[in-house]
């Protein structure tokens, strides 16, 4: 399926405003694994728009067409639409009732003029706005689609997730139903992944598979069209085994999640607790984990411990392993999470050790992290990282990684 998007606004032209629905629309359609083949953006014009509309629709299954559904004279999107396809304009009582609704909730007389906001191109499947007046719609016509949306984003954004995604996954209409899901991986770089999953990714129609590369992680988006829910998601799972056969060591969580949410996940359903003794990253991932409502059931508590003298007379981790090994190694990772375990009555401890940067710490690079488990072996464990990029990226892929060992060991 492809789609084109048409932005209707003079505003737009005269750089008076950006477009912003443009470049959200493109976003989520591109999660959704629908290509955008092209964006237009055209003034307040009605033949002008017109013939915008007649290209896209020669082009693309699906145009979708931002703005101009407003009540005032500028705003021709949907007389122009009703022209193109032969079709009128019709009341749709439900949208007449909520624009009434909206005028008294804030005391105001609704001027003619609203009316015609409730005009609909007849036939078309009506989107409720709830943050706004113009309601939008969706028209198919031989299996090719045009969805109004209006103008504000406020508006606009609700409607597309809430109102417009709904109903192209239920199957409704003639175009077949998608449903994606988002398998998310780690420790394996994009170029890996596509490499490893080459004749998968060249050969893919249905489902489609889209990968992403973000802040150290490496998404595949799997989007499946088929009009049966249930042979949607056989469709999903096998593409899903083909890929995890492959990469699955690889894989820790699917759609909207995080590692951080996985450990604290794996953490409650373990009935564990944990345990932290952060110089590297300082706080951070005590931080994050408790931001988690619940957190309390599994994180005893942790220690900063980013001076040396804090690290032996607060944490406890011996002079001597520090006098022959530094503070940057396998042995005080591994010390600092037996104390943090010992110290907090935890099951398991993690720490964290290393050189954020941007100079040398004990003649090691910025980027070297060491990350100690206790706990979860009978012996502590540890393991070495040399990671790329700055202070922040360096303590935040420092965190990731601990929680992807959490995970695995
Ligand atoms: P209204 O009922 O508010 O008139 P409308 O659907 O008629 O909505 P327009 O009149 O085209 O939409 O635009 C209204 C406002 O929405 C614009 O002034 C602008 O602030 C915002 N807007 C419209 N199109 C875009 C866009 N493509 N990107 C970002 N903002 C937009
Ligand atoms: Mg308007």
């Amino acid at each position: 399926m492809n789609a084109e998007l048409i932005s209707v606004g003079s505003e737009l032209l005269l750089g008076q405003i950006v477009n912003t629905n443009a470049v959200y629309l493109s976003q989520e359609l591109a999660h959704l694994g629908i290509n955008v083949f092209f964006q237009s953006t055209v003034g307040d014009n009605k033949q002008r728009f017109y013939d915008t509309l007649k290209q896209a629709h020669e082009r693309a299954d699906v145009v979708i067409v931002t703005g101009g559904l407003g009540p005032t004279k500028d705003d021709l999107t949907k007389e122009t639409v009703a022209e193109f396809l032969g079709k009128k304009l019709v009341h749709d009582e439900e949208s007449l009732r909520s624009i009434e609704a909206f005028f008294e909730r804030r005391n105001r007389v609704m001027t003619p003029n609203n009316r015609k906001q409730a005009l609909v191109v007849e036939g078309s499947k009506v989107l409720a706005n709830h943050f706004g007046m113009a309601p939008g719609m969706v028209i198919t016509v031989d299996k090719k689609m045009i969805i109004l949306l209006p103008g504000p984003p406020k508006e606009m954004q609700p409607m597309f997730k809430n109102e417009l995604i709904p109903y192209l996954v239920s199957g409704s209409g003639e175009q077949a139903a998608i449903q994606s899901r988002v398998l998310r991986f780690f420790d394996i770089g994009e170029s890996q992944l596509e490499t490893e999953l080459e004749d998968l990714l060249d050969a893919q129609t249905n489902p489609t598979i889209a990968p992403l590369a973000s802040e150290g992680e490496v998404t595949l988006r799997l989007t499946v069209k088929h009009a049966d829910p249930g042979e949607r998601i056989r469709l999903l799972d096998e593409t899903e085994k083909k890929i995890t056969d492959r990469v699955g060591a690889y894989l820790y969580g699917y759609d909207e999640t995080s590692l951080i949410e996985q450990v604290f996940l794996q953490l409650v359903e373990k009935n564990a607790t944990i345990a932290a003794a952060e110089s590297i990253t300082g706080g951070l991932f005590s931080g994050r984990l408790t931001a988690f409502p619940g957190s309390s059931k599994v994180v005893r508590g942790g220690s900063v411990a980013y001076s040396t003298e804090v690290k032996e007379n607060v944490l406890g981790v011996s002079k001597k392993v520090i006098a022959e090994y530094g503070v940057i190694s396998h042995q005080c990772a591994r010390e600092m999470a037996a104390c943090a375990k010992e110290q907090y009555q935890a099951d398991i401890a993690i720490s964290f050790t290393g050189v954020a940067g941007p100079g040398l710490q004990e003649n090691k690079e910025p980027g070297t992290v060491f990350i100690g488990l206790a706990g979860l072996t009978e012996e502590p464990l540890s393991f070495e990282l040399t990671l790329a990029g700055g202070r922040e990226a360096v303590r935040d892929r420092a965190i990731k990684y601990g929680c992807f060992y959490l995970l695995n060991e």
